[in-house]
């Protein structure tokens, strides 16, 4: 016995989302079904939508943004109560053994995390995602998201919260750190917003100008266009920490010559082609070149604490299920402020 619940769907490799339903587990023991309410659309939903990171498992239910709400629990779950608000990030399961789940690094499980769409489970069945009405989920997997923030703004933050909090707080943003951030969308904005909060100096290195009100709005100090060559000689050798949350190919060497001495250049952006960069770029000034992938459940729910607590969300535009294919367009086109969420209740069969 499962349940059937409505969700959008990706049928093949870079079709439009079509309307369909999907089945739910029964819930095991330390399971909880979630009404979700709210689901963002995440760049990472267009990469696998079209295979831009090798073959990808179809029909696909994308979706790791999710808040909702628990409407039912297994009888050994103790965390969660019916009508907690809760939110699900990018994994649901990971061994729990190995050194680095021992670690909280649950994203590195050596037996590879369950991806919450777009992977199997232990079980050997599919994994669907947030884009659907419910999902069951381990609770060991569920974060609890704070009074004060509210679901719709809160479920960016299981994606583009966690994966741009973690490498902040790793590579020292903080008071007197000048922090520059690449690219002003889901992921930029929210890096913007984290990195004020943790007190540092921060500069949004963006395309163009177009998004400059919004950037200093958000607590920006500075915002300068990458489309300008000038910009790369007025900030050479300025910042502490770049990161880099661009869904694109850069020219990393550029970007490496704002650090200063010692300074870290930090990877979140995944796009599908490969990264280039000359080896005398990082040996003049000993720099760092990086990457960071989303964060542990236990960091993830720190972030959720830091957030309510400085009053932060996402900047969002909801949409219903059937504006999906448009907002994809737009993602893909850098037309995001700053990140499209799903109400969920708009999606039927
Ligand atoms: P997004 O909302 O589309 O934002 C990406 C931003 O990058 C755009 O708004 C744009 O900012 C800039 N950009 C896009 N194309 C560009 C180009 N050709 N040249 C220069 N800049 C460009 O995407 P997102 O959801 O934030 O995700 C960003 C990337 O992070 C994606 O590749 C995603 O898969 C990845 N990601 C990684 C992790 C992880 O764990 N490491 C987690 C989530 C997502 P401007 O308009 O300001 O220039
Ligand atoms: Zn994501």
């Amino acid at each position: 016995m499962t349940t059937t619940t409505h969700a959008i769907a990706v049928p093949s490799p870079g079709a439009p989302l079509v309307p369909t339903t999907i089945e739910r587990r029964d819930l095991r023991p330390d399971d909880v079904l979630i009404d979700i309410r709210y689901a963002g659309i995440c760049h990472s939903d267009i990469h696998q939508a079209q295979e831009d990171w090798g073959e990808a498992i179809f029909p696909m239910v994308p979706g790791h943004e999710i808040a909702g709400v628990v409407a039912a629990a297994g009888p050994e779950v103790t965390k969660y109560r019916l009508g907690d608000r809760v939110g699900v990030g990018c994994m649901v399961d990971s061994c729990g053994e190995c050194e680095y789940c021992r670690a909280g690094t649950e994203q590195f499980c050596v037996k590879g995390n369950v991806q919450t769409y777009n992977g199997v489970g232990f079980d050997g069945e599919n994994t669907y995602g947030g884009y659907s009405r419910q999902i069951v989920v381990k609770e060991g997997f569920v974060c609890r998201i704070p009074a004060g923030i509210d679901l719709d703004v809160a479920a960016p933050l299981l994606c583009a919260g966690i994966t741009t909090y973690s490498p902040l707080r790793k590579w020292g943003a903080g008071p007197g750190k000048k922090v520059a951030v690449i690219g002003l969308g889901g992921l930029g904005h929210m890096a913007v917003k984290l990195a004020v909060a943790m007190g540092a100096e921060v500069t949004v290195l963006s395309q163009s100008l177009k998004k400059q009100e919004d950037g200093l709005r958000l607590g920006a100090k500075d915002y300068f266009a990458t489309s300008d060559e000038s910009t790369f000689e007025a900030l050479r050798g300025r910042f502490d920490l770049i990161l880099n949350t661009v869904s694109a190919k850069l020219p990393v060497d550029s970007y490496l010559g704002l650090l200063r001495v010692g300074g870290a250049m930090v990877n979140v952006g995944a796009p599908g082609e490969p990264l280039a960069y000359n080896a005398f770029s990082l040996l003049g000034g000993n720099k760092v070149l990086a990457g960071s992938m989303i964060g542990g459940i236990a960091e993830t729910q720190e972030m959720l604490d830091f957030c309510a607590e400085h009053g932060i969300g996402a900047e969002i535009e909801t949409i219903s299920a059937g504006q999906v294919n448009e907002a994809y367009e737009r993602v893909s086109n850098s037309d995001v402020r700053y990140r499209f969420v799903i109400d969920t209740a708009t999606i039927e069969a």
